[in-house]
């Protein structure tokens, strides 16, 4: 069989622990077998971010800006134990928040749905896709702890020094207080980004808040999204066959649990927080969310939801067997390469991440996983495979789809 060409790079981000070993097996079993594959690496494994004082990560992010798709592997964030293990000069930043600060991106976290792995929520038969506000809010509050009585007032000064006032509470006794932002320039990026995304992926967009109790706050955000739908995505929306959607939050709720999915669900930042792990649990596993980060120019990031699975690593490391799940990491990467079939117009590239795809939820179909799956799976007669097994399982399955 002839490889597929490519003709543009993809920006590859190389990643830590148990992802990394999965990584390799990924590339070396399901990937280059099949495709010539073009990619510009940056290892942003923690030592080389340590070695490179973090400039790798920065670098990786500018080159997915330039190349306009990426596809990352999970990587350690730096806690205390971490700079210990790993004798780092610094505890480097989070690598997802440093690219998504250069690519001002909005993040989509969505299922992987195959039967026999079912959601907890009935009614659900399609993916549900959460787009979380990635800045802002509680995320960057100002908080004090209020000893006794006395006034709190909001104070806004302006750049030619005037002030607005407004008075937050007359305090009788102790309490808490905090204070909140957000910036119109962030919130259109999210909007964009979603609206796109939903374009993209011919999917209807719902977006809720409280706009009826927040008047200036929650209502700024409904409005960003309302002028920015009627000026620039209506019509498209019309010609998709899609619909923007606009509710509050407590009536979205209700809605999603009785809808059948098959949407996107734009959320604020602490209700994305919130609504994805309630999401991604009532599907079943972390290990089968994807996720992808979108620019509101158009560049795509691809990666799992899930970490660097360390326990397993450590259990590797001791040369005991793993059964690590490495279908979101696959789904990584097919995302990006179809992406780059898209912008370049490759249609076997495109047809090749089809396949790889069928390929996997065939796999699991037919009883062969990862003890993740095989611990909640409603299917019988199941054979629980180590996480080399399972990508040569999928392999087996492609080449038979290939036929
Ligand atoms: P994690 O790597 O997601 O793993 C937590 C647990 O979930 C695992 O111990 C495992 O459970 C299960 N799990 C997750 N993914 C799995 C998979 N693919 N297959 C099978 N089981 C899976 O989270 P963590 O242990 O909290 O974090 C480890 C490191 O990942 C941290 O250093 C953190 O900074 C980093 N992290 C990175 C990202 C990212 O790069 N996007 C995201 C989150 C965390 P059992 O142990 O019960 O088998
Ligand atoms: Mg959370």
């Amino acid at each position: 069989m002839e490889k597929i060409g490519m003709t543009t790079p993809i920006v590859e981000m190389d990643g830590d622990e148990m992802t990394r070993v999965l990584w390799k097996m990924i590339k070396d079993e399901l990937i280059c077998p099949y495709v010539e594959l073009k990619s510009e690496y940056y290892d942003l494994g923690l030592k080389n971010r340590d070695a490179t004082d973090d400039q790798i990560t920065i670098d990786s992010a500018n080159a997915a800006k330039k190349y306009g798709v990426a596809v990352k592997c999970a990587t350690i964030t730096p806690n205390a134990a971490r700079v210990k293990e790993y004798d780092l000069k610094e505890m480097w930043k989070s690598p997802n928040g440093t690219i998504r600060a250069i690519l001002d991106g909005t993040v989509f976290r969505a299922p992987i749905v195959v039967k026999g792995i079912d959601p907890y929520v009935r009614t659900w038969k399609k993916p549900i896709t959460i787009a979380r506000h990635a800045y802002g809010d509680l995320y960057k509050n100002v908080e004090m702890i209020i000893p006794g009585p006395g006034k709190a007032e909001l104070v806004f000064t302006a750049a030619d020094g005037t002030e607005t006032r407004e008075t937050v509470f007359d305090y009788q006794g102790p309490g808490v207080l905090q204070g909140i932002h957000n910036l119109c320039a962030s919130i259109e990026s999210f909007a964009k980004s979603c609206f796109n995304y939903a374009l993209d992926t011919k999917q209807d967009l719902w977006f809720a808040c409280k706009d009826t109790i927040s008047k200036k706050y929650d209502h700024t955000f409904k409005d960003i999204f309302q002028e920015i739908f009627d000026a620039q995505y209506k019509e498209k929306f019309e010609a998709a066959g899609i619909t923007y959607f606009y509710t509050l939050i407590d009536d979205a709720v209700a809605r999603v649990m009785k809808s059948e999915g098959g949407f996107i669900w734009a959320c604020k930042n602490y209700d994305g927080d919130v609504m994805s792990d309630m999401v991604s649990s009532a599907f079943g596993s972390l290990a089968m969310m994807t996720s992808v980060l979108v620019s509101p120019d158009g560049v795509y990031e691809y990666e799992a939801a899930h970490g660097t699975v360390q326990r397993h690593y450590y259990k590797h490391l001791k040369g005991e067997e793993t059964s690590t799940n490495s279908v979101a990491t696959i789904f990584a990467w097919t995302g990006a390469l179809r992406k780059r079939g898209e912008l370049d117009g490759i249609a076997e590239l495109c047809a090749y991440a089809d396949r790889l795809e069928q390929a996997v939820i065939r796999t699991i179909e037919s009883g062969k996983m990862t003890k993740d799956l095989a611990l909640i799976t409603s299917l019988e007669n199941v054979t629980v495979l180590n996480s080399e097994a399972f990508i040569k399982a999928v392999r087996a399955t492609y080449e038979e789809l290939c036929r």
